[in-house]
């Protein structure tokens, strides 16, 4: 569990951390609300899906979790707070953690202006998954 003082107002709630829990648990596979909704149910049968939304948006305004958006999908969930990027598998449609080697620079790799700082990484790969690049998807 990590420590929660540095997150300023922010409360943990018995609804949050069921919220949270859900998506630090295995698999954290980057579920969407109504994903969550149904794990945090099993948890916590009188959770509505009203409190499941707020939840999701205070732990992300409160930097516990990160938001991840394709496209026009529904929003997607990641407890994942290590810079990285995602890979969204355009057959199985499962996203997943990448992460940049440790040598890499970003700013290596992007044309970026001269005296530009990183401060925040938001990277969406999108192909086949090895698994389904293998089983010979067009
Ligand atoms: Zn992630
Ligand atoms: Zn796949």
């Amino acid at each position: 569990m990590p420590d929660f003082s540095g997150f300023g107002e922010f409360r943990m709630t018995k609804q949050r951390r069921v919220v949270y829990d859900v998506l630090v648990d295995e698999p954290r596979d980057h579920p969407t609300a109504s994903e969550v909704f149904l794990r945090a149910k099993n948890r916590m049968p009188g959770i509505s899906l009203a409190t499941v939304y707020n939840c999701l948006e205070t732990l992300t305004h409160a930097g516990l979790v990160k938001q991840v958006n394709l496209d026009r999908d529904a929003s997607r969930y990641c407890p994942n707070l290590k810079p990285h990027a995602h890979f969204f598998c355009s057959e199985c449609e499962q996203v997943f953690d990448i992460t940049p080697r440790p040598s890499a620079d970003p700013c290596a790799v992007w044309e970026l202006p001269e005296g530009t700082r990183i401060d925040h990484l938001d990277v969406t790969l999108k192909g086949k998954c090895p698994a389904c690049a293998r089983a010979g998807h067009p």
